[in-house]
């Protein structure tokens, strides 16, 4: 374990710490609901010695007030402490949950290469989800039980502590065999639930490549398949029947052996008159009235053993430190102009070099197309100037300032990112192209969306701006999704532009309409962009080619194309079919 349990009840503490109220309330409640329980033993005696021996019809009558005083104390102790300690489970839940968003948030892009989407999204809602649950499940049954228990015991004790401790030295007695029987279930239950994994795994992929089966008549083969699996399943399964049928009768049995020996010496005290018959019954009361309290504290410990895990998992998620942060005295840059200037680049994810010593100059308003074989580092250079990874050598200017230095914020207003992906929310286009400039007015989407090419298919379908689309809405065309990205970006009018143009392959006409919007977004802007189409590449102001990290050339198309160096080999090879 990286934190020992005690950490982990400190910071779980202090999560708890807000809703304190609420959960004394609920201890206070629990305390009410396991006092009944013992009231309830207790008062066994005065029942079987005052009313049904003695026969005493006044008190008789009290009899049903007492009882149904009794469960409207339990029932509303129990209410309150539910309610209280779940509501406060949950809000605990809710603020470690935020925190933890908020967390993962903000880490680097190489936190998110490195792990799993689905290993972030499982510590942020099933393990602080299981430490809800099990947090609650401590707080609610350790309490009313061990209150519970105390108090019976007491009971027990008070009623005879000879009988008492001939009960207590014999219960272990059934207790042993009862946790064994309880481990070889959980055991040939673990085993089954693997079998059953294999058996969902045979049957998907069965009735996946049913046509395959089909078409090589091997439906026999496959049946035999299934048999064996199912065979194997069940062979789990009888063990798992097999202890648990035993378990109760075992137990009995067992017990059976306690409770004889306690009744024979109860009775034989009974008629020596060294106890009533009422002390004998709630004795027996007690004794009987333990064994759920009992069954439950030893889940606890499990409960524990698994919620210290889960909280493990969440705090070090939480203490996963962001490699990327602002600087303590990092400046707010004011809208920035557009000179973009690296300095000695020199970069890698891991071990290897992605770029060395890399100088490029780019002057606001530029267009600068990164070109080269693919690995060469033309997103890297991107992904550098988003500072989604700082560099390991060298140093990144924009307007003379070490990006390094500036806040994140400050540098992400200058910037405006058009991917590959084409990511869009499963929200209105509204909200999609605004996700560029949240205060935007409707007139400045629409314009932006005239500019992207995008208004016209927009105001096209069903629901116009309205529609929803991404996710689970209206599906797009490849080319339909880029221009809403670019109507993004047109909003944002942030001075420097940074474009990874998409590879895949767009019908001729589309390809012409998103160039059309590309053009409109980088008038007036410092373009840096991985470049794939022709077009692009030939109105660039710079061609930067890109290859193993080093910069190969730089110039225009042109000047490019005249001499014999690895653009021209490139252009050939990509580009000569369709100039
Ligand atoms: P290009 O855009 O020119 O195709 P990239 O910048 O994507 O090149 O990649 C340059 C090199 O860095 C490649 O060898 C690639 O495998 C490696 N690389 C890219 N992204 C990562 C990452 N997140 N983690 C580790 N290596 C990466």
């Amino acid at each position: 374990m990286k934190y020992n349990p005690k950490q982990l009840y400190q910071r779980l503490w202090r999560y708890s710490k807000p809703y304190l109220p609420r959960v004394f309330l609920a201890m206070f409640a629990s305390i009410v609901v396991s006092g009944v329980d013992v009231a309830t033993a207790k008062l066994v005696k005065p029942f079987v010695d005052d009313v049904l021996m003695a026969a005493d019809r006044g008190l008789a009558n009290l009899v049903p007030i007492i009882v149904i005083g009794l469960a409207v104390c339990k029932g509303g102790g129990r209410y309150i402490q539910e309610y209280f300690i779940k509501t406060a489970g949950q809000m605990v839940v809710q603020d470690i949950r935020n925190d933890l968003y908020r967390h993962s948030m903000n880490l680097s892009m190489g936190y998110f290469s490195r792990s799993s989407t689905g290993n972030v999204m499982s510590r942020i809602l099933n393990d602080v989800g299981a430490l809800q649950r099990s947090a609650a499940d401590v707080m609610v049954d350790g309490l009313r039980e061990s209150f519970t228990l105390m108090g019976l015991t007491f009971v027990a004790f008070q009623s005879d502590w000879r009988l008492a401790t001939i009960a207590f030295l014999v219960m272990p007695v059934s207790i042993v065999p009862a946790s064994v029987i309880g481990r070889r279930i959980k055991e040939n239950t673990r085993r089954g639930q693997r079998t059953m994994g294999t058996l969902t795994r045979v049957l998907q992929e069965s009735l996946a490549g049913i046509k395959v089966i089909k078409a090589f008549g091997s439906e026999d083969r496959e049946c035999q398949r299934f048999r064996t699996e199912n065979k194997r399943f069940y062979h789990f399964i009888r063990k798992v029947l097999k202890y648990d049928s035993a378990a109760t009768p075992v137990i009995e049995i067992l017990s059976s052996f306690g409770i004889g020996a306690v009744l024979w010496y109860g009775i034989r005290r009974v008629s020596d008159g060294a106890m009533t018959q009422g002390d004998l019954s709630a004795f027996i009361a007690a004794l009987f009235m333990m064994y759920a309290p009992m069954k439950r504290l030893t889940k606890v410990s499990n409960t524990i053993q698994r919620s210290l895990g889960a909280a493990e998992r969440v705090f070090e998620l939480m203490d996963e430190v962001p490699e990327i942060a602002d600087q303590p005295d990092a400046i707010q840059a004011p809208r920035a102009v557009g000179n973009i200037v690296f300095e000695h680049v020199g970069f890698s994810y891991g071990d290897e070099p992605v770029l060395h010593d890399l100088n490029l100059s780019i002057r606001a308003g530029e267009i600068a197309a990164l070109v080269g074989p693919s690995g060469g580092g033309k997103s890297t250079v991107i992904g550098l100037l988003n500072r989604f990874y700082d560099p390991q050598q060298g140093a990144i200017h924009i307007d003379g300032y070490d990006i390094r230095q500036l806040t994140q914020d400050s540098l992400k207003q200058s910037m405006a990112l058009v991917d590959q992906e084409t990511f869009l929310f499963n929200d209105t286009v509204w909200n999609n192209i605004r996700y560029g400039r949240p205060e935007a007015s409707d007139s400045e989407v629409e314009e932006a969306a005239r500019q992207a090419y995008a208004d016209e298919f927009v105001r096209a379908m069903p629901d116009g701006y309205e529609t929803v689309i991404g996710d689970r809405g209206v599906r797009l065309s490849g080319g339909q999704r880029q221009r809403i990205c670019i109507a993004r970006a047109i909003l944002r009018d942030a001075p420097i532009l940074l474009l990874d143009e998409a590879t895949s392959a767009l019908d001729t006409e589309s390809e012409a309409t998103v160039q059309k919007a590309l053009v409109n977004l980088m008038n007036n802007r410092t373009t840096i962009v991985v470049a794939h189409r022709l077009s692009t590449v030939m109105h660039a102001d710079k061609i930067v080619v890109l290859e193993g990290g080093r910069i190969r050339e730089i110039g225009r198309h042109q000047d490019l194309l005249s001499g014999d160096g690895l653009y021209r080999r490139l252009y050939e090879m990509q580009f000569a079919d369709r100039d």
